[in-house]
């Protein structure tokens, strides 16, 4: 009998993406292909330009590649309806971007619920918000705005808000980009704990190779491809 394995967590077959310019046609991703286990760590290195915000968008379903296909557990996101993909974006995949985003009139547990008024299942997320917030040392802030707070405890905010609705895949682009280093390193360490600890996936971009060194796997964006590195 032929053992069952489960299906991969995400998996990209040849994406490929272009954007029209008034120069002409330009080809980000010219066949982008990767397979994601869950509770894994991948970081995606590159030059400014080559695409791996594009590539992240079209992972978390914001963006839709030209051609190829992803799929999440098995199921293409191109086969989803209205519904599911809502559902993805909400429930499956999480952001943290460059930028904390978080709602400057809200206080800090006011924001990391904010994507649990829109999910269904809502069932113990204060208790979730205030051990995550504990977790990342920031459990004497929660009725703090943004504005009161430094620029790594907003990015850890963010990181909470991310992770609220368990998501199996947090998508991370250039989440130390506003941070100094020691912070940087703060972040990429919790990252990486909540990784292991929630056993979720992280797809970090960053351009900071001594920071994807520290995830378990490193993939280069180069020529539209994705090499990955010994
Ligand atoms: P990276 O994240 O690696 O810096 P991006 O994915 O943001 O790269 O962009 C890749 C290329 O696609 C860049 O040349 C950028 O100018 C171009 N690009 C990105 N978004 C658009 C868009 N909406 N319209 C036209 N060109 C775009």
């Amino acid at each position: 009998m032929t053992e069952q394995h489960p299906p991969f967590l995400m998996e990209l077959k040849s994406l490929t993406r272009s954007y029209a310019g008034t120069a002409g046609d330009i080809d980000v991703l010219k066949g982008v292909d990767l397979k994601i286990q869950a509770g894994e760590s991948i970081a995606i290195v590159g030059p400014s330009g080559c695409g791996k915000s594009t590539l992240l968008n079209c992972m978390g379903g914001l963006d839709r590649p030209d051609s190829g296909e992803i799929l999440f557990k098995g199921q293409s996101l191109s086969g989803y309806s209205a519904k599911e993909l809502a559902r993805f974006r909400n429930k499956e995949v999480a952001f943290v971007l460059q930028q904390h985003h978080l709602l400057p009139q809200c206080t800090v547990l006011e924001n990391v619920l904010i994507p649990t008024l829109v999910a269904r299942e809502r069932g113990g997320a204060y208790e979730r918000a205030l051990a995550l917030l504990e977790e990342v040392g920031l459990g004497e802030r929660l009725h703090h705005r943004p504005q009161e707070l430094s620029g790594g405890e907003c990015q850890r905010v963010a990181v909470v808000r991310a992770l609220i609705n368990r998501p199996g895949l947090l998508l991370a682009d250039e989440p130390t980009g506003s941070l100094n280093e020691e912070n940087a390193f703060m972040l990429v360490d919790l990252l990486l704990h909540l990784n292991r600890e929630q056993g979720m996936a992280l797809v970090m971009v960053t351009h900071s190779l001594a920071l994807a060194e520290r995830l378990s796997r490193l993939c280069r964006l180069h020529d539209g491809k994705l090499e990955e590195q010994p």
